[in-house]
């Protein structure tokens, strides 16, 4: 070849590696977009919130699937993880912010200050909320609401009477006997603070009514196993 023959070639050869490239990097992007269940994101319609929750806990009032999610979660559900939102913004709001892929941060549920539930990631799927992916796929993780901004980051009595109660549901589904809360990683009732040393949270007031928390879902959980067990009589 001459030498302007094989300038010629050299810079289709060229071309025509940018190309592929352009190809595989599109194809690439398009894979992750379609690794994404279609339900995540958006606003959903009242059915299918509806068929979702016959999934997950029948508590739930409101669903908003995150994108920031593992799906599916690698392990059983063996803990419960609890967290605060570090505000009082309402489970609508909550569900936006989960929304934005940027933010990269989920859970599976909230609880607002009225003590309603929302679902954003659903109990078969890993949520990205407590800095310990080995935790979050072990583990249901819980956003409470506070009602006191700073300070002891204090959670109202209608908001912690329904973490009660979505403990209990959750250890009944998945079949976890009771909830052990060591106040370090070992036990099956974990906090956020255990796995990061940056943040307090879910604060100083939900930390104290751990070991409390614990015992109220146990009980439940016994009364509950009784009364299958029992056939009645007293
Ligand atoms: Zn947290």
């Amino acid at each position: 070849m001459r030498p302007k023959e094989r300038e010629f070639l050299s810079i289709w050869l060229l071309l025509l590696a940018l190309g592929l490239f352009g190809v595989s990097a599109l194809a690439v992007r398009r894979m992750d977009v379609r690794g994404l269940p279609e339900n995540v994101s958006r606003e959903l319609t009242a059915q299918e919130q509806a068929e979702i929750i016959a999934r997950n806990s029948p508590l739930t009032e409101y669903v908003r699937l995150s994108p920031n999610v593992t799906f599916p979660r690698e392990d059983a559900v063996k803990k419960i993880t609890v967290h605060h939102m570090a505000d009082d913004i309402s489970l609508e709001r909550l569900g936006e912010v989960f929304a934005e892929e940027d933010r990269r941060a989920s859970a599976n549920y909230a609880i607002d200050i009225e003590g309603r539930v929302a679902l954003y990631a659903e109990e078969c799927n890993r949520a990205w909320t407590s800095s310990s992916p080995e935790n979050d796929h072990q583990a249901v993780t819980i956003e409470v609401a506070n009602d006191e901004i700073g300070g002891d980051w204090h959670v109202g009595d209608a908001s912690y009477a329904t973490l009660v109660e979505l403990c209990t549901d959750i250890c009944q589904r998945n079949g976890i006997e009771q909830l052990v809360y060591t106040g370090d990683e070992l036990g099956n009732l974990t906090i956020h603070k255990m796995f990061n040393e940056e943040t307090e949270c879910p604060g100083p007031y939900l930390e104290g009514k751990m070991p409390e928390l614990a015992r109220e879902v146990n009980q439940r959980l016994a009364e509950m196993a009784g009364n299958k067990g029992g056939g009645g009589g007293g």
